[in-house]
């Protein structure tokens, strides 16, 4: 701050300076100036014998002339065309010395014509951008190449893991790094790797920023943070200075966390199909910070979190082995996380004996972190306003409708009757994962929505690497897919637009049994279609595959899938019917908890699961719907 502003005082001194030097040297030269005659007066003054010497040039006549006060220099404009011989003989008939000279016009033309304006537009240019440069963000001209890093002040700004709320698995997973920021000698003595770089993947508001700030606090360490925007700001070529800057002043001061936040717009592809001007400052910028992440040994103490909520447009090269191995997701909160977000933003805001904040949390799904910070800042806001000494549940359920309002949150923000559907969707997933010998254990379900387009999700982790599959193994992963759209249909009646992914992905899979891995019966073991890779050597581009085969064939082909996959339906449906108990319990249950995790889901299937007899029957029924395809 003082700097700054001697700075100024500085710049004032030399331009009040300026100004008085220029003042007064108009002043000083005035009486050695030649003054101004008209040419009647010259030739007045000639004919009265008062001029003594004179100077004639193209455009000028300069001289001394005789006045009371002595000798004068004069200067008249010469009228053009008048003819010069006629004022010589008149000059010659006087006795006046007299001489001419060619003006040399090209300094004075040159500083009128050039100089001065270049010089005004460049005083105007340098003031104006000044200005501005200040607003965007306060680069001054003279630091172009230095990085707009914020760095927080640790003392005032400190966030901390209490100040997020769930995130748990997250949490934990960072852990490891804020132990090395506090520990650094510890882990190098050992000779452990510490990853260089995280990056941290979730939708907006979810509180990525906020975490990379709170393992900075945590681990007691200064926090450079620059978002990828900043980067690019203003001209070409400085955002690859930047990079360079920001890693000289992180070095500097290891241990330390850099944190870049939305790095999707550095991080985007390159040499994408709409390559442009602003792409290639992009990738200049993209190809620094890479190589800045492999240049630098992570003992140095430097962590590098990024955040983005659009990972799919990132280049891979960010996510290679040495950049940014490893990711944590972040998903929204479910009910129990969003209970816990709004008591943590609570604590600022006085609450009526009647807020609960439970039932908050219970009518906000799909709300993120920064959505419920707003819902408690617009209660409060509205209980100001009705002049009240504490915000009560009234003004929460207003600022919830509120914040509904916002335009993004609508998609989100499902029906009762639309979440009845997902739960039964993923629930039947979950079941005919666990139910299924060969299929993959489930590992979480939730019925919060994710991205665009995705309402629930049932997530499996395979127990090994499996790089051959058996065709029972096939048919079961088919039975899983399939089971969302089956579990619709048995407690329904009637199937819905949701399962469209789920049935794009069976029907490519029973495809490529039928194609590839010849496991239909009545094609038998051939490979059908010509690869994609031999048409491109052909010289030719075209997708999909080349039909090397019969119309007859496509038609069996066809018939083949078709029957794969609804072989599988039926036998999954029977499945989830036979455990119709379990799928509405455990549904109801998901409901209400937005969130389940393998464990858990695999207790309430044991405690809900139908008599084994009754079940020993449908299984071999299943295998006779098997046997009979
Ligand atoms: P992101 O970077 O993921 O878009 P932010 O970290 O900027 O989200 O979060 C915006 C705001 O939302 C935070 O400042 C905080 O007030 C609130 N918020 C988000 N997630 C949480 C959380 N888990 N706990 C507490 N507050 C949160
Ligand atoms: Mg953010
Ligand atoms: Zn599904």
């Amino acid at each position: 701050m003082d700097e700054s502003r001697k700075k100024k005082l500085w710049l004032y001194v030399v331009y009040g300076l300026l100004a008085l030097g220029i003042i007064l040297s108009i002043q000083f030269a005035k009486p050695f100036q030649p003054s101004e005659i008209s040419y009647s007066e010259f030739l007045n003054r000639l004919n009265a014998g008062e001029v003594s010497k004179v100077v004639i040039t193209d455009t000028r006549i300069e001289g001394t002339m005789q006045t009371e006060e002595g000798e004068k220099n004069f200067v008249a404009t010469r009228i053009p065309d008048t003819d010069i011989k006629d004022l010589v003989a008149l000059l010659e008939e006087r006795g006046v010395d007299f001489s001419g000279r060619v003006e040399n016009t090209f300094w004075r033309d040159f500083l009128l014509t050039w100089v001065l304006p270049l010089g005004l537009i460049a005083f105007i240019w340098f003031f104006v951008f000044r200005r501005l440069a200040r607003r965007v963000g306060g680069v001054s001209p003279m630091s172009f190449g230095q990085s707009k890093v914020k760095l927080y002040d640790r003392s005032v700004d400190r966030v901390t893991f209490g100040d997020v709320a769930g995130l748990d698995e997250a949490k934990e997973e960072l852990q490891e790094i804020i132990d090395f920021l506090r520990h650094p000698l510890k882990y190098r003595n050992i000779g452990a790797r510490i990853p260089k770089g995280v990056l941290l993947v979730g939708p907006p508001g979810t509180g990525k920023t906020l975490l990379a700030r709170a393992v900075a606090g945590e681990a007691d360490v200064p926090f450079f943070s620059i978002s990828g925007s900043q980067f690019m700001e203003m001209f070409v070529g400085v955002g690859a200075a930047r990079v360079r800057d920001l890693f000289e002043q992180a070095k500097a001061k290891a241990p330390c966390i850099v944190f870049i936040d939305e790095i999707d717009t550095i991080g985007k592809v390159r040499g994408g199909i709409m390559a442009s001007g602003g792409t290639e400052e992009r990738e200049q910028t993209l190809n620094q910070l890479l190589s800045e992440m492999d240049g630098f040994d992570p003992q140095t103490g430097v962590i590098i979190l990024a955040a983005t909520n659009r990972p799919e447009v990132l280049d891979p090269a960010i996510l290679r082995p040495g950049r940014f191995d490893r990711q944590i997701m972040i998903d929204r909160p479910d009910i129990k996380g969003r209970e816990e977000i709004l008591k943590v933003h609570a604590r600022r805001v006085k609450l009526g004996s009647d807020v609960d904040l439970k039932k908050i949390a219970a009518r906000t799904p799909g709300f993120a972190g920064a959505e419920l910070a707003n819902v408690v800042n617009e209660a409060a806001l509205l209980a100001a306003r009705k002049n009240k000494k504490a915000v009560d549940q009234q003004e929460f359920e207003e600022a919830i409708d509120r914040v509904i309002g916002g335009l993004e949150l609508k998609s989100r923000v499902m029906s009762e009757r639309e979440r009845r559907v997902v739960a039964f969707h993923e629930v039947g997933h979950a079941l005919a994962a666990s139910l299924l010998e060969h299929a993959d254990p489930v590992h979480r379900i939730t019925v919060i929505p994710r991205g665009i387009g995705s309402l629930g999700m049932t997530m499996q982790l395979p127990e090994e690497d499996r790089y051959i599959m058996t065709r029972p193994e096939l048919e079961d992963r088919l039975g899983v897919l399939l089971a969302g759209r089956a579990a619709e249909e048995i407690v329904f009646g009637q199937v819905s637009t949701g399962a469209q992914n789920d049935l794009e992905k069976a029907t490519i899979l029973a495809r490529k049994m039928v194609e590839d891995y010849g496991m239909s019966e009545k094609l038998g073991p051939v490979s059908l279609g010509l690869e994609r890779g031999a048409r491109l050597l052909l010289g030719e581009f075209s997708y999909g595959k080349e039909a090397n085969y019969s119309e007859a064939t496509a038609e069996l082909i066809d018939r083949e899938v078709k029957d794969i996959v609804t072989s599988n339906y039926e036998r999954v449906k029977g499945l989830l019917a036979s455990n119709r108990k379990a799928l509405e319990g455990i549904a109801e249950i998901l409901l209400e908890k937005e969130t389940l995790e393998g464990d858990a889901f695999r207790e309430l299937l044991m405690k809900l699961r139908e008599r084994p007899e009754e079940e020993e029957k449908v299984d071999s029924a299943v295998s006779e719907v098997a046997e009979n395809r």
